[in-house]
């Protein structure tokens, strides 16, 4: 590529699906620093509108929304026919893993079929840039740490087959239609906030993941952490993971725009930072952010759960020249300011001056 015509296009607007929600929101923030212009489509099933109307505080410059569903076919024609879109980050997606034990349907109906309905819009209309959310969690149990891309896959409920599905469908895609150009980012633990405190994770209910959970103890919404096992073969005993802060992980969606901006076909990286830390190594880094107690108790092992999970984050470094560069303290730090700031995360709440 590199002609007139395509760099005109490089600068055609960004369809964000599910960029009112955690990820999207700050990948929104950083398109927008960044110079491009953005169009949001989601749902707002589990998000608030008012994540982007901050969003705009911070960068100054609007992030439109249209409310509406990625399966709504007459939808996506009208808006990509009113639009001049040029690629899509596709963020909108269900991610809760029990829920999609519980619900297997409503996962596959809108991650794997919401997904088909997009491409099929996106096909017709001419844009043939997408960038997906996948996660670490298509690896399943793995044999070995670090994990590298070509790693066994073997998910191991419905939301990482629906994750995995639909990595079989772009590659499919990709390969039949070889204008397409994709890619796959399989997003590991991603924490923290931006750094303003004005956004960040706002879960509904009772928070499934780790850091939002802590968040909420440090702040006194909940009594104390149950941590899910104490006796995994891990140096002290709890879970391992790959926490990589959100604005780290936008970049990397910047980082991939530019290059399915650039080559057509379709490629898969991890978005880790290649560091594992536990999950008692992770409360006592939030205590020291903070400044507050966070009382814990060892329960037992949460189903499905695995010891110990990070990536080998070369592929990124090598395809994308993108690679993770905040730690664990940075994202307790923004995590802590987000939720001391706004306690009930955008519920009712005006932003803070
Ligand atoms: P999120 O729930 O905050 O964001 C998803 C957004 O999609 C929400 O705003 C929701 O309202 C919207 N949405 C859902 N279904 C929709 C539909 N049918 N049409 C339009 N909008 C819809 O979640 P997040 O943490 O920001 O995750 C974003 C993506 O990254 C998801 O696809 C998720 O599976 C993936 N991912 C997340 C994690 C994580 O730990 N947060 C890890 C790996 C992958
Ligand atoms: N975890 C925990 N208590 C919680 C939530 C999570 O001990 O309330 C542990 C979990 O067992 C895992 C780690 O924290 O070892 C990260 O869990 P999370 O659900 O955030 O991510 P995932 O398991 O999907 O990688």
């Amino acid at each position: 590529m590199g002609d007139g015509r395509q760099a005109a296009q490089a600068r055609a607007t960004v369809l964000v699906t599910g960029g009112a929600g955690y990820i999207g929101s700050h990948t929104v923030l950083a398109l927008l620093q960044a110079g491009w212009p953005v169009l949001v489509l989601d749902n707002l099933c589990n998000a608030s509108a008012e994540s982007l109307r901050r969003v705009e505080r911070i960068a100054g410059r609007p992030a439109p929304l249209v409310v509406g569903d990625i399966r709504d076919e007459a939808l996506l024609d009208d808006l990509l026919a009113r639009h001049q879109i040029g690629s899509v980050l596709h963020f909108a997606g269900l991610k809760a893993v029990g829920e999609s034990v519980a619900r297997p349907l409503d996962y596959y109906a809108n991650n794997v079929a919401g997904t088909g309905v997009l491409l099929r819009c996106l096909g017709r209309a001419g844009v043939r840039r997408f960038v997906f959310s996948s996660s670490a969690t298509v690896y399943g149990d793995p044999e070995t740490v670090p994990l590298h891309e070509e790693a066994r896959t073997g998910p191991t409920n419905p939301y990482g087959r629906s994750k995995w599905m639909v990595e079989m469908m772009l590659e499919d895609l990709a390969a039949a239609e070889p204008d397409w150009a994709v890619g796959i980012l399989r997003y590991f633990n991603p924490v923290g906030a931006h750094e303003s405190g004005l956004i960040g994770e706002d879960p509904a209910g009772i928070p499934n993941n780790l850091m939002p959970f802590v968040a909420q103890v440090a702040v006194g919404r909940r009594e104390h952490l149950g941590v899910f096992g104490g006796d995994w073969p891990t140096a002290d005993g709890t879970g391992v993971r790959d926490y990589i802060h959100v604005v780290d992980l936008a970049r990397g969606h910047l980082a991939a725009l530019e290059r399915v901006h650039a080559h057509a076909g379709a490629f898969t990286v991890n978005l880790g930072t290649g560091k594992g830390f536990s999950v008692l190594e992770m409360v006592h880094a939030f205590e020291r952010a903070s400044g507050r107690p966070v009382p814990y108790r060892v329960v037992e092992r949460r189903a499905g759960d695995i010891a110990e999970c990070w990536a080998d984050p070369r592929r990124a470094l090598e395809l994308l020249g993108w690679r993770a560069e905040l730690g664990i303290e940075r994202m307790c730090e923004d995590a802590w300011r987000w939720q001391s700031r706004n306690p009930d995360g955008y519920r009712g709440a005006t932003a803070p001056g």
